[in-house]
């Protein structure tokens, strides 16, 4: 006898849990309220409330085995937690997530060998670090006029604040010391400032890292037309005789049975790897898929903050950041093509002598992501005769650098040296560039254009060109090749695609009202 949970029909299906995809359940359940909303994440229910960050969860054992939980096929493998660790050469994943296990590189290419996904509810925002920076000079997407609107939607969905570590011992001296090698001939917003993060303090003065329960909030948890089915993996997208999305098929994880739940919309939020691998899988196939993927080549270094002494302090917490942990950011500009998210640390990524004590906050660790040259030719691929561990085509990513990029990345190494220098005694030789994919920034996979020109994949609100009422969600969407963290943006790209949605369903609603008064 089948045991279906699903319904059998909505009018919006929303493939993933992650940020951008609860972006749409929120939109809707603010601004479309009585319609019909079901989310399928393949993934399990790991926190609570679902999708909050994995960090926010204070024991210790609980923490790692949500982490586990959430490494879908890769679970049990050793993870990495800090991505300087990665010195080594091993391929090791962040605790949370889990490595392409294979075609993740091809003779003669740079590949993406840390290419990395998260599966459970709330997708990586249930493990990420939170930095939610604006993108700056060509980050930006020109032909979107109101994305400095969306952006600050954005900032309320994620629940972004620039003050979170406001008290943390020696940010102000990180800043100041930046500052004093950065800022000159900067605008305003281009200068050192501290990072927006989107976190909180409670009350007693924890903090709380937002993950998709924080986008998503009260206002669709209670919405009674919302529904979340976790361990369901949809396999296909359903298109109607007339080319439109007409729904999907879903994968029982418990049951192993499948099953299609008609909708109106369909949205799919499935990270920049999977989002393209479904649409494949549906035999939606425009010519810019999968293309145009790339990465933000990262540079690490750390220092040691000199002429400091340990000030009163709480106890450190678990983690990459704590309360002892200012974040100081340098932004991206188009003349210097990175963008620097410079931490303060508790403890120092490699080891000191035992008579040297550590003063909390005193490390530093200093990142510097670059922007790609964007290609055609990097791309993930899809292989019909393989299949991955969900059952799916099988990933192939071709990815290389080009001369551009190594130009980029040499003076990202030069760049990150001279701000390590300026902050105190750097404990690296000289700095590291992590292998391609440690960024966990994967974007233009199903970016978005301005025309339907072969080289974009959605529309300005995320409309996938070929197929009516299907839109796509996540940093593949974003076309430009940014630098700076793309949780935010993509966020901010969901908004626009979901008010689409929620003007053409409810003008929809008041047309056919209106229909049934007339023939009254
Ligand atoms: P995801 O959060 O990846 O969610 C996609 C979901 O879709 C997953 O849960 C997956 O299981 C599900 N799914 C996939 N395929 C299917 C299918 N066929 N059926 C059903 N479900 C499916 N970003 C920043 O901007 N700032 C940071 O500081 C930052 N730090 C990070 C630190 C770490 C350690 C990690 C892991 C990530 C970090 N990121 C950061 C990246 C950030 O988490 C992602 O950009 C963000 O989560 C992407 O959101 P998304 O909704 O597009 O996709």
């Amino acid at each position: 006898m089948s045991s279906r949970r699903y319904p059998d029909t909505v009018d919006v299906a929303i493939v993933g849990s992650g940020p951008t995809a609860s972006t749409y359940a929120r939109i809707l359940s603010e601004e479309a309220p009585g319609v019909t909303i079901a989310m399928f994440e393949v993934g399990p229910t790991v926190s609570s409330p679902p999708g909050a960050h994995v960090k926010n969860i204070g024991d210790a054992k609980r923490r790692s085995l949500a982490q586990r939980a959430s490494e879908g096929p890769g679970a049990g493998a050793e993870t990495v937690n800090s991505p300087g660790a990665v010195k080594s050469g091993e391929r090791r994943a962040r605790p949370g997530t889990y490595l392409l296990p294979d075609g993740y590189a091809f003779p003669g290419e740079d590949g993406m060998p840390v290419a990395a996904m998260s599966s459970n509810v709330g997708g990586m925002a249930a493990h990420w670090t939170a930095a939610c920076p604006r993108p700056g000079g060509q980050e930006r997407i020109a032909f979107l006029p109101d994305l400095e609107q969306l952006l600050e939607d954005a900032d309320r969905l994620l629940g972004v604040t620039a003050h979170a570590f406001d008290g943390a011992p020696f940010s102000d001296l990180v800043r100041g010391r930046l500052a004093a090698v950065v800022d000159e001939g900067r605008d305003r917003a281009y200068r050192v400032q501290p990072m927006p993060l989107a976190v909180h303090r409670r009350k007693d003065g924890g903090l709380v890292w937002s993950g998709s329960d924080v986008v998503m909030g009260g206002v669709t948890r209670d919405n009674p037309e919302f529904e979340l089915f976790d361990e369901s993996l949809v396999t296909r997208v359903l298109v109607d005789d007339d080319g439109r999305a007409g729904g999907i098929e879903v994968q029982d994880r418990r049951s192993g049975e499948s099953h299609q739940v008609a909708a109106r919309y369909v949205v799919v939020g499935a990270d920049a790897l999977r989002t393209p691998q479904l649409l494949w899988a549906s035999g939606i196939r425009p010519a810019a898929l999968g293309r145009y993927l790339n990465d933000q080549a990262q540079v690490v270094f750390a220092s040691r903050l000199r002429d400091v002494e340990a000030e009163h302090s709480p106890t450190a917490a678990d983690g990459a950041l704590s309360e002892q942990s200012g974040v100081a950011w340098v932004p991206y500009t188009d003349d210097a093509p990175f963008h620097g998210q410079i931490m303060q640390l508790d403890a120092s990524p490699v080891p000191l002598a035992e008579d040297d004590p550590i003063v909390p906050g005193s490390i530093v660790g200093l990142g510097l992501f670059c922007a790609k040259d964007l290609q055609r030719d990097d791309r993930v691929a899809f292989d019909d005769d393989a299949r991955d561990s969900y059952g799916m085509p099988a990933m192939r990513i071709h990815y290389r650098l080009t001369g551009r990029d190594h130009d980029v990345l040499e003076r990202a190494r030069q760049e990150i040296v001279r701000l390590g220098k300026a902050v105190g005694e750097p404990l690296d030789e000289r700095p590291f560039v992590l292998p391609p994919g440690s960024s966990l920034h994967y974007q233009g996979t199903t970016r978005m254009g301005a025309a339907d020109d072969g080289e974009s994949v959605c529309s300005p609100d995320s409309q996938v060109w070929q197929v009516p009422g299907l839109f796509v969600a996540g940093n593949g969407v974003i076309p430009t090749a940014t630098a700076c963290n793309p949780t935010l943006t993509a966020v901010a790209l969901a908004v626009r695609g979901a008010r689409r949605i929620a003007e053409e369903i409810t003008s929809s609603l008041l047309m056919s009202k209106s229909d049934i008064r007339l023939t009254k």
